[in-house]
């Protein structure tokens, strides 16, 4: 559910100036040091091992005048250690294709809720839909990477890397598998990096290239 705030209040006490958090916005994707909207709620200082724990939480909202996307935080000793709804990595759906694009939102919102078996496994649907919408044949997803690999410019190794995703999502998938618990945060980042990497070499550089093509044209006598 998406929950916006149609505006800051104007009469804030001084203390919300000190209740300011960086966050990547988990609607827009934008980064930045949101302001708070209400007094943060702080709780009783903790002693640790490692030193004084302080614990405050409380209400964000995006700076961004479109978006305005309302995000509650917590935050430790200043540092953001939770936004609900958490954050999200970042990319261009500039030209991305409907059902390409939904796999990669999936596998992006399932990488935010720590859900990695799952993400593991709609960056496989990524790389299966890119495969699709490219025409690319075979009659398994090996041989499809492999064809589409052949009619897009990008280096091997990132052809390499989508067929490691295919594996990964073996992983994910098989309960049984010794690999299973290897399918983690830093794996899922990597495969949604590649998707992302792919995603540009199949339909945003030929955008680029166009529009040059296009500026060409106009300055053309
Ligand atoms: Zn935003």
């Amino acid at each position: 559910m998406r929950i916006t705030v149609a505006a800051i209040p104007t009469t804030a006490p001084g203390r919300l100036l000190l209740c300011r958090t960086t966050v990547r916005c988990p609607e827009c994707r934008q980064i930045g040091v949101f302001s708070a909207i209400t007094p943060d709620i702080y709780f009783p200082e903790q002693e640790t091992p490692w030193g004084k724990r302080k614990v405050h939480a409380g209400s964000r909202i995006c700076l961004n005048e479109d978006c305005r996307a309302h995000v509650f935080v917590v935050c430790q000793n200043q540092k953001l250690v939770q936004a609900i709804p958490p954050e999200r990595i970042d990319f261009d759906s500039t030209n991305v294709p409907a059902r390409v694009l939904l796999a990669l939102e999936e596998a992006i919102a399932c990488h935010a809720t720590e859900c990695y078996s799952a993400a593991a496994t709609l960056a496989r649907k990524t790389i299966e839909e890119i495969c699709e919408e490219g025409g690319a044949k075979g009659k398994n997803l090996e041989d499809r990477i492999k064809a589409l690999g052949a009619s897009i410019v990008i280096p091997q190794l990132f052809i390499d890397a989508m067929h490691d995703i295919r594996y990964l999502e073996n992983d994910a998938a098989h309960v049984m598998a010794k690999t299973y618990g290897d399918v983690g945060r830093d794996e899922v980042e990597a495969a949604i990096d590649v998707a992302k990497e792919i995603i540009k070499a199949c339909y945003q550089y030929v955008a680029i290239i166009d529009k040059l093509k296009a500026l060409k044209k106009s300055a053309t006598p």
